[in-house]
């Protein structure tokens, strides 16, 4: 078997692989086989790059490549260690920017080639000249779109920015207009092809992907980081049309299309238009801002929630991105044990956007042994908060915000929550009366039935495990120190 023929067998099955990683990340029971599988297929993946390059490129060539794979495998494994699972999708936004800029460099790299020296030195057939010419445009475009995109992410979802949606005058205008133009510029430089076209091109895709994430507000990024996702996915396609590389093809597609499924799960689960997410927010008119409401709200400390918790019939927890930050899941799966012992009904509701990630919750749950079956998505549990005692939230705060159901006006009108309200207490764990990842006010802390238990939350189940050890099993009685807040 020659090289080639080993290294497209190679290609053959580590896309293969990936494919078997994609099946597996599906499922809870099979995600780590999914993992391995993606690792083994880019292991084999670089190891045929390499292999099949040395074929064709000096050993001091090879040697850099080398080099450059050990050294970003070095620095992948730091941060790797390093990253807190809250800040997963910022290093996730940072790594789809990497796949954009390596996209533009590999469209520009391509055209220098055909421009220095023909088809001569390039696998490109003078009569595809045009179709080659055409790649290399919408490979810059995608890559360059997913870079600047990306990179606003990160800075939103890191909170280097404001989350808040920009509202261009004409935004709409404005990125239609931006796609006729890179239409015209496409077919422009198939016929006559040139440096000022190939710059005009990366300017205008730079400023039109930093334009559609900055549009898009803080309730829509979870649909925008799997967005951008797929975005890289045809980023990394498209250059693998241009280094004719049928392996990056399938793995960009494979990625492409799979970010494009995620990104429509979750507009369906956050009631979004996909195209108007798609489009950087098209349609979606300014927010009449977060509600800068003043009102009343009751405070509960530990022992008195524990009183509640000991008499209580059922209770129904919902997490969200604080008990992430709080680290809580440990002491949240021991109160959920206790509390089973001693016969109450405990089930969680997982809210599909709640926290920072796809599944950041469940992820944290299953972590801290949580059994699989009281955890029960935002769907199955929705109707059955109105028969519960009580709820205990936790962390969770745009997630259970009622405005969303019933204040049109509101940022995120439309999005589906958890109607934590209908329950007959509600126990919100934060550390103060700010507002979500959305800017919004939650008018659920101000409702007659819920008490808010301030502090970290980890600290607050901490201290409710306590009391419960020392609990006299008397009857409910929070304290309802009664206070006026300002709105944030
Ligand atoms: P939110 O981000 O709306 O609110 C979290 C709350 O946790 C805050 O109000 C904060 O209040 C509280 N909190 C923070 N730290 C602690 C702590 N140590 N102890 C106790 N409380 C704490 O959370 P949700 O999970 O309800 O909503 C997720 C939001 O993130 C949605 O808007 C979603 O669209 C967005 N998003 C989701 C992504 C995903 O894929 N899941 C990706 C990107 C964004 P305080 O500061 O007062 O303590």
């Amino acid at each position: 078997m020659t090289s080639l023929t080993a290294s497209h067998a190679a290609d053959l099955v580590a896309a293969l692989l990936f494919i078997l990683s994609l099946a597996g990340l599906s499922q809870h029971h099979t995600s780590r086989a999914g993992v391995v599988y993606g690792i083994a297929g880019m292991v084999l993946a670089l190891a045929a790059t390499v292999v099949l390059a040395a074929q064709s490129i000096s050993a001091g060539a090879v040697t850099l490549i080398v080099a450059a794979m050990a050294l970003g495998a070095a620095i992948g494994l730091w941060r790797a260690r390093r990253v807190e699972m809250t800040q997963m999708p910022e290093l996730i936004a940072v790594l789809h920017s990497f796949v954009g800029l390596a996209a533009v460099l590999v469209g520009w790299n391509s055209y220098l080639q055909v421009e220095a020296h023909g088809d001569a030195q390039t696998h490109v057939a003078d009569d595809l000249l045009g179709i080659h010419h055409a790649e290399v445009f919408i490979g810059i475009f995608i890559g360059a779109v997913t870079f600047t995109g990306s990179i606003v992410a990160f800075l939103k979802l890191s909170a280097r920015i404001k989350s808040r949606p920009l509202m261009l005058p004409g935004k709409n205008a404005l990125n239609i207009g931006a796609l006729v133009v890179f239409v015209a510029l496409t077919v422009w430089f198939t016929v006559s092809p040139g440096l000022p076209l190939m710059i005009a091109v990366t300017a205008l895709a730079l400023a039109l992907g930093w334009h559609l994430v900055a549009s898009i507000g803080g309730g829509d990024m979870p649909v925008v980081v799997s967005m951008l996702n797929s975005y890289s996915g045809w980023a990394a396609a498209a250059a693998g049309f241009l280094l004719d590389n049928n392996l990056l093809i399938v793995t960009g597609a494979l990625v492409g299309s799979s970010g494009a499924y995620l990104s429509y799960i979750m507009c369906k689960a956050m009631n979004r238009s996909f195209l108007s997410v798609i489009a950087g927010g098209f349609g979606i008119e300014a927010p009449s801002g977060g509600g800068e409401e003043q009102g009343e709200h009751r405070e509960v400390r530990a022992a008195d929630a524990a009183e509640l918790l000991a008499q209580a019939r059922s209770v129904i927890i919902t997490p969200g991105y604080g008990m992430a930050v709080a680290q809580a899941q440990h002491p949240v799966a021991e109160l959920t044990r206790r509390l089973r012992e001693r016969g109450v009904e405990v089930r969680f509701g997982v809210h599909p956007v709640a926290g920072r990630l796809p599944g950041h919750m469940n992820v944290l749950l299953a972590e801290a042994k949580v059994p699989y079956d009281i955890v029960l998505e935002m769907d199955e549990i929705n109707d059955d908060f109105a028969e519960t005692s009580v709820v205990l939230v936790i962390g969770a705060n745009d997630t259970v915000n009622p405005a969303a159901t019933e204040d049109p006006s509101s940022p995120i009108a439309g999005m589906p929550v958890l109607r934590v309200w209908e329950a007959e207490h509600v126990i919100v764990f934060k550390r103060s009366m700010a507002s979500g990842y959305a800017g919004v006010q939650n008018p659920l802390f101000f409702r007659e039935n819920t008490s808010m238990l301030f502090g970290d939350a980890k600290r607050s189940v901490d201290d409710i495990l306590d009391a419960l050890g020392t609990s006299s099993g008397g009857g409910p009685d929070p304290s309802t120190r009664r206070a006026t807040v300002a709105g944030r």
